[in-house]
């Protein structure tokens, strides 16, 4: 016997669905049975087919900019900007504050500056992903990549705003300094349990 997850089409063999899908965490009553091409091999001549059913389909029919931001997966690609800078700033930081050196934390600073930049893509897209791929289903974990969405961008706009107001922050003097580097590592982590919870959707397993 075979389910799908209505909400994002992954496959379960069993008896009964499972108590949430293992990719989207949506519940068991989300499931339908799958009645779908049940092992049935193509044939050599014939060519892949166009539309995988155990996949949230890649064109959604949609027009227009969303169509595009699905279609040439904006929201994947943008990620990698918060992904990929995130933890750099972090290294920095945590150099400047051992070891006293005001350049990293500047340059953490302009990297962070970047980052917050792209924020807006990255929400705007993982949005419209959410909302036209996913049908806007509220399951933990999109929750759980909307929660941390918002600790990383304002966790950002935060460490900006900070190292305005105290550009010696990360000082030996400063009495706040293991406050900034604890404050950064938050970011980090909430990036990464988004980006963690993302590889789920892409890889489905
Ligand atoms: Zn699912």
């Amino acid at each position: 016997m075979k389910w799908q997850c209505t909400v994002c089409k992954y496959i379960h063999t069993g008896e009964e669905p499972p108590k949430n899908c293992p990719v989207c965490g949506a519940d068991q009553k989300k499931f339908v049975p799958y009645t779908g091409e049940q092992g049935a091999a193509p044939k050599k001549s014939e060519k892949p087919a166009r539309s995988d059913k155990t996949k949230p389909s890649r064109d959604t029919g949609q027009k227009g900019w969303p169509g595009m931001v699905l279609k040439h997966h904006l929201h994947p690609m943008s990620v990698h900007v918060p992904n990929g800078v995130i933890p750099v700033c972090f290294v920095f930081i945590a150099l400047a504050t051992v070891l006293d050196l005001y350049n990293f934390y500047r340059a953490a600073f302009y990297n962070y500056l970047a980052v917050l930049a792209a924020m807006p893509v990255v929400l705007h897209s993982g949005y419209i992903e959410w909302k036209l791929r996913y049908g806007g289903a509220l399951t933990a974990r999109f929750i759980a990549k909307f929660f941390c969405g918002g600790v990383v961008t304002a966790g950002l706009a935060a460490a900006v705003i900070w190292h305005i107001v105290d550009p010696a922050a990360a000082s030996a003097e400063s009495p706040h300094r293991w406050i900034l580097v604890l404050g950064n590592a938050v970011i980090l982590v909430a990036a990464g349990i988004a980006g963690h919870i993302g590889g789920k959707f892409v890889f489905r397993d």
